[in-house]
């Protein structure tokens, strides 16, 4: 697998204390990498050492294969676009003039590509309107047109829904998927929103003290989310004949644990099952949301 990021064991230390502490990191290519950790986990911290604004006081990352004790790190920063917590954006100048600003800050010489970058977060109509006149969502788009500058195929956004209303949520969501997948940028994306997130995100790392506690694709996580009636069984053996027969997708889970996949009639099958001389103990319904399966994980984690 390619990665546009990988850290090993890093590490950033205030004085004695540990923000982050041998994190393990994956960012697929083309991934939606979605970071998910409570207040004060370590996610600003990370990106900023990523974005190169803070040094790491051990262990060593990556961005497109190039280690960050390479002098090349400075040539790969350049492929990235960040947002870190609010857009900077200059508040007395015009979208226009604020792109532009970016144009000259990375040293660009001319500003092509600065219309269609207008029009792609449709500010393009925005005229002589200052951005302190614009609403938050009109602000966060423009923050991202200003890191799309420079065309980087990577982009970091810290937590870019907060403040949004429903509208701009969803603008900005079809605005992540539509540079995913029509200019391929790779996106690393940290979120108290978990909903929102499990709508774009192809893979998460999970932040907890310090460190990434897991990575798991969308579609590993999808596979815990589908929803499923849980059996405890007697016999398990019966119970998996009895399921081969009628066709019915199952999964077995313990020597006394199924999961059947598609809807079932319980008291049809607790009475097929009783003929077979297998009891049915208990049987529920499952089926998780991102924010139970992180609620789980870190409840876990952190009795461990
Ligand atoms: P949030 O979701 O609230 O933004 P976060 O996961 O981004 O939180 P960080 O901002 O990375 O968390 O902070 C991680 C820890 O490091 C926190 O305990 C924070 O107080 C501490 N920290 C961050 N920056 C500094 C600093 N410059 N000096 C000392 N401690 C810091």
């Amino acid at each position: 697998m390619e990665y546009i990021l990988e850290t090993k064991n890093l590490e950033k230390k205030y004085k004695k204390f540990k923000a982050i502490s041998n994190l393990n990191m994956h960012i697929p290519k083309g991934a939606i990498y979605g970071l998910i950790g409570k207040n004060g986990a370590g996610k600003t911290t990370l990106i900023r050492l990523i974005c190169g604004l803070q040094k790491p006081t051990a262990g060593t990352y990556s961005i497109y294969g190039i280690s960050n004790e390479n002098k090349k790190i400075i040539d790969a920063r350049k492929r990235i676009g960040a947002i870190i917590e609010t857009p900077s954006l200059c508040l007395d100048m015009t979208a226009e003039d604020n792109l532009k600003e970016q144009y000259k800050v990375i040293g660009l010489p001319n500003y092509d590509d600065l219309s269609t970058l207008l029009k792609l977060v449709r500010l393009d109509e925005t005229g002589k309107k200052t951005a302190k006149h614009f609403s938050l969502g009109m602000k966060q788009r423009l923050g991202l047109a200003i890191a799309l500058v420079g065309n980087p195929d990577f982009l970091i956004l810290d937590e870019p829904i907060n403040g949004l209303d429903p509208e701009g949520i969803i603008e900005l969501r079809e605005l992540i998927l539509k540079l995913n997948k029509e200019r391929g940028i790779t996106f690393l994306i940290s979120s108290h929103y978990l909903d929102e997130l499990s709508k774009i995100a192809t893979c998460y790392g999970f932040i907890n003290n310090c460190k990434i506690v897991k990575e798991i694709s969308s579609e590993e996580l999808e596979q815990d989310f589908r929803k499923r009636i849980q059996l405890n069984v007697s016999n398990v053996k019966e119970c998996v004949k009895y399921l081969e027969e009628i066709n019915m997708p199952y999964k077995v889970i313990s020597n006394e644990t199924i999961d059947i996949y598609e809807k079932i009639n319980v008291s049809e099958l607790v009475i097929a099952l009783s003929k077979r001389d297998c009891t049915v103990n208990e049987f529920s319904e499952k089926g998780e949301s991102l924010e139970n399966y992180y609620l789980n994980l870190i409840g876990g984690a952190e009795n461990d």
